[in-house]
């Protein structure tokens, strides 16, 4: 490709209305623009890259086993009525009706589809094992669209669905598409981590985001540097952390006017915050109270409180009735003396304490010297982990202390089970003849986000510096001087033998000034540059510089296309 035939409307300066730098640089470097809020035009190159990761995804699917097929983007409301969905969805959902009045859906993502395709053709176990996926646009109205491609409302996602015949199956093809998303995110020239997460509601299951690490990124990471174990922080399970053993001290309760916060109730009764226990009052869309207490220094999370409460699907802060209904007290709350009513969660660690501050169920009063163990009715409590990990934490595998770090989720795998295949209703018949639901499981990844994680990752304050694999283009030829023949034919020359011998290049023939070229080079983000220039025509040579690395080196005319080679081999080792 020559570059005065490419579509890459570059811009001087850096757009305003971009925060996050890797929307900048797609701005600037003309790769993308937008056209509403959250839905963008891939230009040609932003377009190069992402054909090339979708090439990558697409050989590491078809080695798994997966078949690629492509279902509509328009979905009937029926079948989301069917599973239950179409009213859980939510306004996330982008509806439309056609001429007659009929409700469909944006596709935000295809289970009910496929699996009422699946429902309808395989009835037999020995059409079993299934994998089918599809690259496509998804549609999702995010309430807060921003950072350009990394959170938008239209976006190109792969998302394959699996089929097998039992749970060992699914767990085999969770494992092949667990592999893949390993080689496809190295292949892409990421550094990223599989991290364990939250499945939500499917119970039993398995789920991991594949992460890319990046101090931007919107998800908190816990990870331990001894071992591998890294998750996130809605995920990870903590061990109990056993306080020192105390003589147990008599129960009682203490005046502590205005101290309706743990800071204040530490200050006004000194005593460190390890040493307090704190309290989180929710509703579920039922009403139903939800208590959790956690100790002092320690956050309440959100997820673990639903996965706790059996039937509970969103948590609400709880209204000041529902507490005094039990008896209790915002501010100053404790599961001491508390009437029936309410569901108490206190977590493990917690139970471990002696001797802590609590409230007391009563305006400006507080306990001290309570042990959990002692005062809290255990048949009025359920104790479990319900913490968020915290930096120093010990790891839950080897108990090194973890340490915590941002990323963008780019993939996720989940294992489904019957979730959606029962409630659709769609089975086939075992070996015994026996009918059986479908054992499911679901893998997605986010395209552009991955190419925007790939940016977010690897700049410089000149521009992006493309991972060779997935760079617009590999090398670009730059003559100095593309009005000067002499210049522009050695350059075309050097532009045609790369080109035949597959290298991704692109010719920079245009008449701007080589400072205007060379700033377009890094801001674009070309892996590998070589230049034509008077002095190199003289010496029968060429000058290369890495992107990357900014190393200068002259190459003989005869070695350029091998030493080329070599060098996007090398860059490629290079993560
Ligand atoms: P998030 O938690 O970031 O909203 P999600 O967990 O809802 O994402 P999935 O349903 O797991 O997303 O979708 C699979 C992949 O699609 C994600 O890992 C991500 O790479 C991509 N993706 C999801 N939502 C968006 C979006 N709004 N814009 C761009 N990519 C997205
Ligand atoms: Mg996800």
């Amino acid at each position: 490709m020559k570059a005065t035939q490419l579509y890459a409307p570059t811009l001087r300066e850096f757009p305003a209305e971009a925060e996050l730098l890797s929307h900048k640089l797609m701005l600037r470097a003309g790769f993308i623009r937008k056209s509403a809020s959250g839905m963008y035009t891939y230009l040609p190159l932003a377009w190069r890259t992402m054909k090339k990761i979708m090439q990558i995804i697409r050989e590491e699917m078809d080695s798994a086993g997966g078949q690629e097929l492509m279902m509509p983007i328009t979905q009937p409301a029926e079948i989301w009525k069917e599973s239950g969905r179409w009213a859980v969805y939510g306004d996330e959902m982008m509806r439309l009706k056609d001429r007659h009045g009929r409700e469909f859906a944006l596709g935000p993502t295809h289970e009910e589809m496929i699996t009422t395709l699946i429902r309808d053709e395989v009835k037999s176990y020995k059409q079993l094992p299934l994998m089918l996926y599809q690259m496509q646009n998804k549609y999702r109205d995010e309430i807060r669209p921003r950072f350009g491609l990394m959170r938008s409302r239209e976006f190109v996602m792969k998302d394959l669905y699996s089929f097998d015949k039992d749970i060992d199956g699914m767990n085999i093809s969770y494992q092949k598409m667990y592999d893949a998303y390993d080689k496809i995110f190295s292949r892409c020239g990421l550094i990223f981590r599989p991290v364990e997460a939250d499945n939500g509601a499917i119970g039993g299951g398995h789920s991991h985001e594949f992460t890319v690490l990046a101090p931007s990124g919107e998800s908190s990471i816990a990870y331990c540097e001894k071992c591998n174990f890294a998750a996130s922080d809605e995920k990870a399970e903590l061990k109990v952390i056993k306080a020192e053993v105390e003589d147990l001290l008599p129960l009682k309760k203490v005046e502590t006017p205005d101290c309706h916060t743990i800071e204040l109730v530490k200050n006004f009764l000194n005593v460190p915050i390890e040493k307090t226990i704190k309290a989180v009052a929710f509703q579920d869309d039922d009403g139903r109270l939800i208590l959790a207490f956690v100790r002092g220094d320690h956050e309440v999370n959100e997820i673990k409180v639903l996965n706790a409460v059996e039937g509970a699907n969103h948590l609400h802060m709880a209204e000041e009735s529902a507490i005094s209904a039990v008896g209790g007290c915002a501010g100053f709350m404790s599961p001491i003396g508390l009437k029936d009513g309410a569901v108490v969660l206190v977590d493990s660690t917690v139970m471990e304490m002696y001797n802590a501050v609590a409230g007391a169920n009563e305006v400006d009063k507080h306990f001290i010297n309570v042990t959990p163990r002692r005062d809290f009715k255990s048949d009025k409590i359920i104790v479990t982990d319900l913490r968020m990990v915290q930096e120093g934490d010990p790891c839950p595998h080897c108990g090194e202390k973890l340490k915590m770090t941002r990323g963008i989720e780019v993939g996720q795998v989940f294992t489904l089970g019957n979730k959606y295949s029962k409630a659709l209703n769609a089975t086939f018949l075992d070996e015994n003849g026996k009918e059986q639901y479908f054992e499911m499981g679901c893998y997605g990844i986010g395209v552009g986000r991955t190419m925007a994680a790939a940016i977010e990752q690897n700049n410089d304050k000149d521009g992006i510096i493309w991972y060779p694999a997935i760079a617009p283009f590999e090398v670009v030829v730059v003559p100095v001087n593309a009005k000067e023949n002499s210049q522009l034919e050695y350059a075309e020359k050097i532009y045609s033998e790369l080109k035949n011998s597959g290298v991704d290049v692109l010719l920079d023939d245009r008449f701007e000034r080589a400072g205007v070229k060379f700033k377009d080079c890094d801001l674009i983000g070309f892996p590998i540059r070589i230049t034509v220039s008077p002095k190199t025509l003289e010496s029968n040579s060429v000058e290369i510089k890495i992107r990357k690395t900014g190393e200068i080196e002259n190459i003989q005319r005869g070695e350029i296309v091998e030493v080329i080679k070599d060098k996007i081999s090398a860059l490629k080792k290079l993560r």
